[in-house]
């Protein structure tokens, strides 16, 4: 049997809060478990969005948890080639087109449907003759449906809703590579985990719709399939998602008022909220 290798891939958007925190616990002490690798990722492509000293703040939540990683830590700002070498072979597939929609129009689209994130994308530019206007700001969008041709049915497992049929057409036609990034989170995350190795993602089931997506890519990029933790997210005493707009402290927060961060990674591992299937 290979060995277990996780990853813990935040975004440094803001302050980790202790959803952030349960997560990189589940996921640093399922590879140490197993004695396997536990990988740092920092998911930084939105370049308006991240921030370094974000980044500096991540690493010390961590080290104050007790967790350590292997191997350097990634930045996805520095993995751009790969992204596009992934996008020119779904290029090459001839499902890739590009689109000049602003958000405001796909909202004005009376007829669109919604999916797992919000409003589907109508198809305003899938088809068009995009021949004289590749100057203008564009994304990449894939034409789902030309793609669910090819793969065929597929499936993924998680640790505790099990075998899953992936579902890419209810998210419709998703960007690929964004206006002002050259690739979107769906597309960088399954090209990044399958360069590492990574063999178990644990990550909070917020993201669990998206994994239709990302199961789909790695059989048209002809990646493999790693398995799923998607654990429940955490919540206040009042049934609250914990995040910032919410007000969870930040683990930055904790450890400025001298909490223990060993013992807080203690707590979390004991609230009792497991990844697997009971
Ligand atoms: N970067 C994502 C986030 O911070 C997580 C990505 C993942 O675990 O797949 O929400």
């Amino acid at each position: 049997m290979s060995a277990v290798v996780s990853r813990f891939a935040p975004s440094p958007t803001g302050r980790l809060h202790l959803g952030h925190g349960y997560s990189a616990v589940r996921a640093h002490d399922l590879a140490r478990g197993a004695d396997g690798s536990f990988l740092l990722r920092i998911e930084d492509i939105d370049g308006t969005r991240s921030r370094d000293e974000h980044v500096a703040t991540i690493l010390d939540d961590l080290r104050w948890l007790g967790l350590d990683w292997d191997g350097p830590v990634v930045r996805q700002s520095r993995r751009l080639g790969a992204y596009e070498a992934a996008l020119e072979q779904l290029r090459r597939l001839g499902l890739l087109y590009p689109c000049f929609c602003t958000r405001a129009d796909i909202a004005q689209s009376a007829s669109a449907p919604h999916g797992p994130g919000g409003a589907l994308y109508p198809g305003t530019c899938r088809g068009i003759d995009a021949g004289g206007r590749m100057a203008e700001p564009h994304a990449w969008r894939i034409d789902m449906a030309a793609a669910v041709r090819i793969t065929g049915p597929l499936t993924w497992h998680d640790a505790r809703a099990g075998t899953v049929a992936a579902d890419p057409l209810a998210h419709g036609d998703v960007v690929l590579a964004r206006k002002d990034a050259p690739a979107s989170y769906h597309l960088a995350v399954s090209v990044d985990d399958a360069w590492a190795g990574v063999t178990d993602v644990v990550r909070g089931e917020d993201l669990f719709a998206s994994t239709h997506v990302h199961r789909l890519l790695q059989a048209l990029l002809d990646l493999p399939t790693p398995a799923y933790h998607h654990h429940p997210l955490l919540t206040d005493a009042g049934g609250q998602r914990l995040a910032k707009r919410t007000g969870a402290p930040s683990l930055a927060d904790l450890r400025a008022r001298g909490e223990d961060g060993r013992a807080l990674a203690d707590r979390l591992r004991g609230t009792g909220i497991s990844t697997e299937n009971a």
